[in-house]
């Protein structure tokens, strides 16, 4: 039998399910769009979508090929690719003035391009209609295909963003087809590519990984130049995902940053509710001052 670790008190944080975002998912449904924001029931999503003007959309649609053991997407056959979804998210960023937004996608491996034309045109449709807004990218490996990265990186995002996830040793037991290696090597050759566009990573903690694991990640991602880093909490999706193995402690947290910065990140969001795209906003300036 499965032992359940009971959520500390710095967790238990209550939802708001507040009026004000109703007219927004509204639109997202008519728009036929999806926001890792509503899908991941993430508790930040009115501080986000309020206050930071930031919102996270998950394009190519919501049934992903890979089924990686942390994560609440569908997997499957996904549905054929929308040519027009790069306008519609444009749309949408631009009716919800946002400040930053993250684009990400589920992994198409169905597809050759792995989905990157679709990608790029996204960037560049949200920079004709919103040129003030910055554009974080959230790709997958894209197949660990180098001409897809290329694709997207010719779009000049603000910031290219690709998850490690999780410690090296953990990798082949959390993620489905990414390898820690490769990951790593794709953010090396996105600052080869654009030396100029700061490059990100996030780790979630919490699923068995050791100290020493998690301070090698940080060092195995400044060897290969990444700028930002991003620690958060691993939350269970449901009793089918992998289990928490420990709730860190938000001074475990702060230490954790304290180490990142010490090592040379320009930017670090560690906390027991921090996600990938979390104060996003202001890591664009923090790399660009480096
Ligand atoms: Fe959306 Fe990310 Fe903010 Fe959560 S932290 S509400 S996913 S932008
Ligand atoms: Fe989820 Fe991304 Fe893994 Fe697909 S590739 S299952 S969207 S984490």
């Amino acid at each position: 039998k499965e032992e359940y670790l009971r959520k500390p008190d710095w967790l238990k944080i209550k939802l708001n399910t507040n009026k004000n975002y109703t007219g927004l998912k509204k639109m997202m449904r008519e728009k036929s769009l999806h926001t890792v924001c509503e899908e991941a029931k993430c508790p930040n999503i009115h501080e986000c979508w309020g206050a930071r003007r930031t919102a996270t959309f998950m394009i190519l649609g919501d049934v992903c090929t890979r089924a990686c053991r942390f994560c609440a997407v569908k997997t499957g056959l996904p549905t054929e690719l929308d040519w027009k979804e790069p306008e519609r998210v444009a749309d949408s960023v631009a009716l919800m003035n946002l400040k930053h937004v993250v684009i990400t996608a589920v992994a198409r491996d169905d597809l050759k391009d792995g989905g990157a034309a679709v990608f790029a045109e996204t960037v560049r449709a949200i920079r004709r209609k919103s040129p003030f807004t910055s554009i974080e990218v959230l790709p997958s490996d894209m197949g660990g295909i180098y001409d897809n990265l290329n694709t997207l990186m010719d779009a000049r995002p603000d910031i290219l963003n690709h998850n490690i996830e999780t410690v090296k040793r953990l990798s082949p037991r959390v993620r489905a087809r990414a390898t820690y290696e490769r990951s790593l090597e794709f953010l090396q050759r996105a600052k080869e590519m654009q030396p100029s566009i700061p490059t990100k990573s996030s780790i979630m903690i919490g699923l068995g990984e050791t100290k020493e694991e998690i301070v090698e990640a940080l060092d195995d991602l400044r060897a290969h130049q990444v700028d930002i880093v991003t620690i958060g909490q691993y939350l269970q999706p449901s009793k089918k995902h992998l289990p928490v193995i420990k709730y860190y402690h938000p001074d475990e947290f702060a230490e954790l940053r304290e180490i990142a910065m010490i090592k040379g990140f320009s930017h670090c969001e560690a906390g027991p509710l921090v996600r990938s795209s979390y104060h996003a906003d202001e890591q664009v300036n923090s790399a660009a001052k480096k």
